[in-house]
This record gives C-alpha cells, sequence and structure tokens, in this order.
C-alpha cells in the first residue's frame, strides 16, 4: 500500500527539503547525541583507546528498529575519531567489484559505514569480511587458464554496520565485529529533549508541556520526533503565530491521524485486522501481510518493533497475538 504514513520510520529519501533538515538535525557529536547511554559509554572507552594507539577503532554493528539513531551514531563515531566516513548501504553494492571499488578508494582511518548490512549478497559479504579480517582484498584478473588471483593491501579502516535484523546476517560476517550494540527505544523524557533540542535548530518556539505531550506520540523514536515537530511546526505557522502550544499540538495530531499513542490508522488496522479475523488466536507473518497488504518486512520492521515495545501484541512459537492491552485501545471485547 502506498499510503504515507506520517509515523513511517523510513527515510523520504525522495524529499530534498526533508533531507536538508535531517542532515541539520542530526547530532554530530556525543554531547549532541541523547540517551543510548550505554552504547555511548562503551564507544567512548574504544574510542578513547583506539586513539591512544593511534590505530582506527574496532569494526562496530548496530542493530534496532528504524529511526533509533544508527546512522547517527556512526556519524558520531567519525567524527570523535576525526575520521572521514563513506555513506553506503547493502543493497547498493551488488558485485563484488562494487566493494572492491568502494575499498580501494578508502585511506587510512576512513569509516565505511553499510547501512542495511543485511542486505550484501553472500558473495559481497565473503570479500567484506575477509577485508575485516586483514585488511587485504583477493581480486580476481583475467579469464580462464589466464585467471590469476592477486592480493592487495588495504587501508586501516572501520566498518560500521547496521541492520534491522542481526538475524538475517552470516554467522562469519558477525564474528567479525568487535563491537555489537543493540540501540533501545527512549524514554519520553529523552524523546522529549530531543524535540527541544530540534525545536531550537529549526527556531520555532514549543512550550515544554506541548514538547512532553508530542514525545508519548513518538512511538521511542527520533526520526519520528523530528517528523511530528516538523509537521505541528507547519500547523502552527498556518494557524496561528508559529507558537507551538498543547491546544496547537493537539489540533494538528488529531489532523494527522496520530493516537494518543503514536498510533496512526496503519497500526489500528493492523490490530482491527486481526481481533475481527483471528481473535486473540496467534497469527503468522505471512497471514497479517496478507490481511493488510502491507510486505511481511515492513511488517516486522516498521509496525511490529513498537507494537512489542508498548505490549500491544506478543510473540508466540505459534505467531503474534494481540494483547488486552489493544484490544481495550481499540474499543473491541476481549475473549479468549
Ligand atoms: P537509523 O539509522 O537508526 O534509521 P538515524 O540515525 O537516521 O536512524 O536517525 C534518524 C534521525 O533522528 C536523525 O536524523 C537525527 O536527527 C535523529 N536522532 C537519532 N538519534 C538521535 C539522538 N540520540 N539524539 C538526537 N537526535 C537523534
Amino acid at each position: 500500500m502506498a499510503i504515507e504514513r506520517i509515523t513511517d520510520v523510513s527515510m523520504h529519501q525522495d524529499d530534498v527539503v526533508e533531507q536538508q533538515i535531517e542532515v541539520t538535525l542530526r547530532p554530530k557529536l556525543f554531547e549532541d547525541y541523547i540517551g543510548q547511554e550505554r552504547l555511548k559509554s562503551n564507544l567512548k572507552l574504544a574510542i578513547d583507546a583506539a586513539k591512544k594507539r593511534s590505530e582506527p577503532i574496532d569494526h562496530v554493528l548496530l542493530y534496532g528498529p528504524p529511526g533509533l539513531g544508527k546512522t547517527t551514531m556512526a556519524t558520531v563515531i567519525a567524527n570523535e575519531m576525526g575520521a572521514n566516513i563513506r555513506i553506503t548501504a547493502g543493497s547498493a553494492i551488488e558485485r563484488a567489484g562494487d566493494l572492491a571499488s568502494i575499498l580501494t578508494n578508502l585511506t587510512d582511518g576512513d569509516v565505511l559505514f553499510i547501512d542495511e548490512i543485511h542486505r550484501l549478497g553472500r558473495a559481497v559479504e565473503e570479500v567484506l569480511y575477509s577485508a575485516m579480517e586483514d585488511f587485504k582484498l583477493d581480486i580476481m584478473i583475467g579469464k580462464g587458464p589466464a585467471a590469476r588471483s592477486v592480493r592487495l593491501d588495504l587501508p586501516k579502516f572501520t566498518v560500521i554496520g547496521a541492520t534491522t535484523r542481526t538475524g538475517a546476517l552470516a554467522a562469519p560476517l558477525r564474528d567479525r565485529f568487535g563491537i555489537i550494540h543493540r540501540l533501545e527505544f527512549y524514554s519520553h523524557s529523552e524523546i522529549s529533549r530531543i524535540i527541544e533540542r530540534a525545536s531550537n535548530i529549526l527556531e520555532s518556539k514549543i512550550e515544554k508541556d506541548a514538547a512532553d505531550m508530542l514525545s508519548t506520540r513518538a512511538r521511542l523514536t527520533p526520526r519520528i520526533a523530528n517528523r511530528l515537530l516538523k509537521r505541528v511546526r507547519d500547523y502552527a505557522d498556518v494557524n496561528g503565530d508559529g507558537l507551538i502550544d498543547v491546544p496547537t499540538a493537539t489540533a494538528a495530531l488529531k489532523l494527522l491521524e496520530v493516537d494518543e499513542l503514536g498510533l496512526d490508522p496503519g497500526d489500528r488496522n493492523l490490530i482491527i485486522s486481526i481481533i475481527d479475523n483471528y481473535g486473540s488466536n496467534p497469527v503468522g507473518l505471512s497471514t497479517i501481510s496478507a490481511l493488510t497488504g502491507d510486505e511481511t518486512a515492513t511488517i516486522e520492521d516498521f509496525y511490529e518493533p513498537y507494537l512489542l515495545q508498548i505490549g500491544f501484541i506478543e510473540r508466540t512459537p505459534r505467531g503474534r497475538r494481540v494483547t488486552p492491552r489493544a484490544y481495550a485501545h481499540v474499543n473491541r471485547e476481549y475473549s479468549l
């Protein structure tokens, strides 16, 4: 389904203005990066140690739902190391040759950020993990009987991989990462701080209780918090004097159909479809996909993590089950 969801956690790549705003809002250093305290302290230690030894930091794998700050953290790491960052994505590196040309263009200390690293093909993965292991690249030159393998030295670089699913990564590749961390959902107060920081940067005025209110509807996710803020700011500019207070934010969110838990019509439709067709019985992912018309990957990456986090669905060995709490939210009578 091609409906644009305000709570969509993916980036709207085609929107140039959105992308520019995204860049200005992105924290550059640890001190601007709100939350994820455990991850930050682990990384700070690794960075200090690497700097002391004048070496690049170990390869880092960041995983967790989209929009929680994996790309941002990769740029923070590069900035804190004083390193250049090259950004690419698993789906953009189709052949081993594509990866070879990226790798041979790096210089010592560079950070190579690979988003959606689980999307790399097997052949590319293999080249990558040997490059990560000993900074060498084996390539074949020529064809047929004259073909020979050549081993090239690569600069000492750091791979930062991001994925929504570690399970989809081949074990040998996963094992090449010295630092593996899961990004957690943020607390309401952290999201509220992220909203206040973003509104400062965007030079828009938001009252503290309006920021707190928005923070409860942002699905505990910075990308959604920033997106809600931008839409609410538009509403305040058009319908008032630009000040975002609770009544303005409430009216804007009503228009956006984002409810008090941050659920949009897509989430509510998913819950109601399961309840109406299967009640509280467990259902498989492909069944949910058939009910809502969304791809299974969309359900797994975009809908499910937050619904699990707030206890609206639970995973059982036989599938996903809607909980009594979700029934209450969509005004349905719970029955076993
Ligand atoms: P991911 O790579 O996990 O999908 P991003 O790093 O692209 O997520 O984060 C999305 C946006 O959310 C960023 O552009 C940034 O503005 C904001 N953001 C993410 N994490 C933080 C944070 N810890 N503090 C402040 N803003 C953040």
